[in-house]
């Protein structure tokens, strides 16, 4: 007899519907599967069979088979379990109603029966409801990731002898689960700008950055607090919205970090070694997952030391800084990660970390340039913001001063965004002032005759370049907008000239 079963699989990061079909006739007793399957998915027929056999279902000795359709999609990952098992029950007749046509199966059986978690449920249940499928059943441990998604049947089941129950008596629909999940955003992010002493400068080079979204380098000798500083970005970023944290679930469900099967609601921060190979940092592999790059997305992707990086894994960053996501090609086709990210670099000085301080750096001037001139050119140039962190003062450490809190900081970030989201609504690629070409920058960062005067005058003693000209103007219009002011004024102007230090040192 013939079956079909709808399931799902992954592309990217989103689902794509597929269909398990199976038929049983008399004839030789054999087993085969076909439709563009992965040796993880042809695995499934060994699994599948022991656990029936442990299950105590007695299967007839006929001749099955089974295709996956689409046929043009190659399909990975143990996810297809459920639903061979399923259309194997069904044209077997031991599965008897006719009940779950509309119903998606998705998971992984191990040999005694029982269903495994699988990665990307998330992605895989948005696309089954966006198909108008109505319900599907999942394993007990995705079921809190599943609910994520709204207006479709959730039925988590535990192994494939209850799941037989359900059907033939007709009553899984009273499992649904209803409990919702309640998004109201925790943002507990564990640090806090309060911790940091002194390093003023520095943290307002952070605000600024976040504004705009503008990437960042911080330089300066280690002990300094650079990682310190760059670990507490995400709390000033704002709230996440709904649909940011179901792109940030999915990611991190198809990678395989979802911590606990539930909602992600703070923003990441990621902060990979730079001994990193090139896949494991923008994604791939034989079983596609997405890398840091895309694991960072709606947060930080932090670069310690970055002239250490490898630069063959430096220069992959240059399209997603550009296109905010990542592209893959693979033998059958290609597919995107979002790769949505803020760029925080942070590098020492000189190979020993302790330059400038002359009493305990006894590199050369020559390793010094050399180590410095490590930061490649085109990534430089994608970053807005140079900034320092500096050696910290006694008295910042010895006497209390009150430092502001992260939550300070954000409400003057969110305002900036705000502004931002005004300014850019009818223009569809650009949310951010760091997002400006030249064409924005002429309409939105208009000065006055004086202030222009002004930049002349540094663009001159300054040496500017055409592009560290339009950088410049991009930090000046956040600056303003932090401090709700229509134009940029002088003081917007000298502040936006001094966050570009390392540039100018390096590449003057
Ligand atoms: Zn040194």
């Amino acid at each position: 007899m013939y079956s079909k079963v709808i399931s799902c699989g992954i592309m990217g990061i989103n689902g794509i519907l597929t269909y398990v079909e199976a038929d049983s006739s008399n004839g030789l007793p054999n087993f085969s599967m076909v439709g563009n399957l992965s040796s993880s998915v042809k695995e499934a027929s060994d699994r599948v069979r022991t656990a029936l056999k442990n299950s105590n279902i007695e299967i007839p000795a006929k001749k099955v088979t089974i295709n996956i359709s689409p046929a043009d999609i190659r399909k990975d990952g143990t996810n297809y379990d459920l639903p061979i098992a399923i259309a194997i029950l069904k044209s077997l007749e031991i599965i008897k109603n006719n009940n779950i046509d509309d119903y998606a199966f998705l998971g992984e059986i191990n040999l005694s029966g029982e269903l495994i978690g699988i990665r990307g449920i998330l992605s895989m249940v948005s696309e089954l409801k966006k198909e108008g499928v109505k319900g599907v059943f999942v394993p007990k441990v995705n079921v809190e990731e599943a609910l994520v998604v709204d207006g479709i049947d959730i039925i988590p089941v535990v192994n494939i002898s209850e799941i037989i129950d359900l059907i033939n008596n007709n009553n899984f629909q009273n499992k649904v689960e209803k409990k919702k999940i309640d998004i109201t955003k925790t943002n507990n992010y564990p640090y806090d700008f309060q911790e940091v002493n002194g390093q003023i400068a520095l943290k307002r080079a952070c605000e600024v950055a976040v504004a705009g979204f503008h990437n960042i380098i911080i330089s300066g000798p280690a002990g300094t607090g650079k990682t310190m500083v760059a670990k507490r970005i995400p709390s000033i970023m704002p709230d996440l919205s709904l649909d940011e944290a179901i792109e940030i679930t999915k990611i991190y469900s198809i990678a395989g970090f979802l911590s606990n099967g539930k909602l992600e609601t703070k923003r990441p921060f990621r902060s990979p070694h730079h001994s990193i190979s090139v896949t494991s940092f923008i994604g791939g592999g034989v079983y596609p997952r997405p890398g840091e790059i895309s694991l960072a997305s709606q947060g930080v992707l932090f670069l310690d030391e970055v002239p250490l990086f490898s630069k063959s894994a430096i220069e992959t960053l240059r399209q997603p800084l550009e296109d905010k996501y990542i592209t893959i090609t693979r033998l059958k086709g290609s597919f995107q990660y979002p790769a949505n990210f803020m760029l925080v670099a942070a590098m020492n000085l000189c190979p020993c970390g302790h330059y400038p301080d002359r009493n305990k750096c006894r590199c050369s001037e020559i390793a010094i340039e050399k180590y410095q001139r490590g930061i490649s050119k085109p990534i430089l140039e994608r970053i807005d913001i140079c900034a320092e962190a500096s050696s910290i003062k006694y008295n910042e450490l010895a006497f209390e001063m009150k430092n502001e809190t992260s939550k300070e900081i954000k409400e003057r970030v969110v305002k900036a965004r705000k502004i931002q989201n005004e300014r850019f609504k009818k223009l569809e690629k650009i949310n951010y002032n760091s997002q400006m070409g030249i064409k924005e920058i002429k309409e939105f960062c208009k000065l006055s005759k004086e202030d222009n005067e002004y930049l002349k005058k540094i663009f001159h003693i300054k040496k500017l370049s055409a592009r560290t000209y339009h950088k410049l103007l991009r930090v000046a219009r956040t600056i303003a907008d932090i401090e709700e002011s229509a134009n940029i004024e002088k003081k917007h102007l000298v502040e936006a000239s001094n966050y570009r230090g390392l540039e100018e040192h390096i590449y003057a």
